[in-house]
């Protein structure tokens, strides 16, 4: 499948299937890179393992293939690992001509995704997702690293070349990456479509549903959607905030429990439930016919916060998230299955709704 990614500047496409990667030579010739080009995988230890000696196998005959591995987890979005590439792809010789592969999960793209955006002050960059969150990541164009002070705090907006999906990978992916990946679906079809969320109601009752067609039309939608917010707004200045849905509660979590120790989707999952909770106080109305944290468990999502957690903490967090405007936070509200709505909240609201959802 062929999907078009189109933004106001800049349209790419996305190739979507399983055993896609085969044709990935096709495809960079049909970008217009030249034999002889060099490429920078980049991609992360899990990955080289499984997958990297096939990948340079598949592009050694026509290109100049070098790979640079940053270690697995969130951790490698950090300032030391985007150095580490930059002085990689300077000591490789790449150029302005040069192309990087971004081959694994959303840290891989990220991190890769930035030092395109930043090299010799840009150059093209490929997405190859390996996991199922990465239908979100690897679409749109935001790319970043990590300051200890803040998630994604440093970055750009950097479209990639095309993105080349390919299911087959999936297949080696952890549960627990799944369902993380699984969130960010459940997201897409809460913010922008109710038709797609009663398909998912119906068709998957647990993670093993993630398989063969299923899977495929989880991550087509996906990107369906997110294709259509970021076609809408390219850079945030509008709807594009809709799809931080979930993720000021989740975010201020993975801060707050240190990187890694939940997954992203899981802290998502979360603050979903609270955003939720939220919307209903906010709102005036009642979405208690959907049980959506019973839903949640059913796939293992947490869907209370942690006894460990300080709520205090936690609060500040969340104000500090940079979605945050002159005093108040701005949280993405449910107004019904398939619209969602941006509210501004005062501390004392955010407060007394935290502490009552954390109850
Ligand atoms: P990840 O890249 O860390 O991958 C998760 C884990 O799975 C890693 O340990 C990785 O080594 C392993 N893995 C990856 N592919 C595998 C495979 N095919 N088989 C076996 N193991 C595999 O994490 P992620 O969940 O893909 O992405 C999370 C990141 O994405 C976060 O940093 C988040 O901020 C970012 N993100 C970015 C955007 C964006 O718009 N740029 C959107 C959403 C999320
Ligand atoms: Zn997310």
């Amino acid at each position: 499948k062929q999907l078009l990614i189109e933004t106001k500047t800049k349209q790419y496409p996305l190739f979507l299937g399983e055993g896609i990667i085969h044709s990935l030579p096709k495809i960079l010739r049909s970008l217009s890179f030249p034999a002889g080009t060099k490429l920078l995988i980049v991609t992360d230890q899990t990955l080289e393992t499984l997958y990297v000696s096939q990948l340079q196998a598949l592009l050694s005959d026509d290109y100049h293939v070098y790979t640079h591995v940053i270690p697995s987890g969130e951790g490698a979005k950090s300032f030391e690992q985007y150095y580490a590439c930059q002085t990689a792809a300077l000591e490789y010789g790449l150029d302005r001509h040069s192309l990087i592969l971004a081959f694994g999960g959303g840290v891989v793209g990220d991190l890769a995704g930035f030092v395109a955006a930043t090299y010799m002050r840009g150059i093209r960059y490929i997405q190859i997702p390996t996991t199922l969150l990465a239908h979100d990541s690897a679409v749109g164009g935001k790319v970043a690293i990590n300051h200890p002070l803040g998630k994604n705090m440093i970055g750009a907006f950097h479209q990639p070349e095309a993105v080349v999906y390919d299911t087959a990978f999936l297949r080696s992916l952890p549960e627990k990456e799944l369902r993380s990946g699984f969130a960010e679906v459940i997201k897409h079809a809460l913010i922008r479509d109710r038709r797609f969320y009663e398909w998912l109601r119906q068709e998957i009752h647990t993670l093993c549903d993630l398989t063969g067609e299923r899977l495929a039309h989880c991550i087509q939608k996906g990107i369906e959607i997110k294709a259509s917010v970021v076609r809408e707004d390219e850079k945030e200045s509008g709807v594009r905030a809709h799809l931080n849905f979930g993720h000021t509660l989740g975010h201020a979590l993975e801060s707050e429990l240190g990187y890694g120790t939940i997954t992203h989707g899981d802290a998502v999952a979360l603050g979903m439930l609270f955003a939720i909770f939220a919307s209903e106080r906010v709102y005036g109305r009642s979405f208690a016919d959907h049980q959506f944290s019973a839903w949640l468990r059913t796939y293992g999502f947490p869907v209370s916060i942690p006894a460990t957690v300080k709520l205090d903490r936690l609060l500040e967090k969340m104000k500090g998230d940079k979605k945050a405007r002159a005093g108040m936070v701005r949280m993405v509200l449910l107004k019904d299955i398939g619209e969602v709505d941006i509210e501004a909240l005062d501390d004392d609201t955010l407060s007394v709704l935290l502490r009552e959802f954390a109850q």
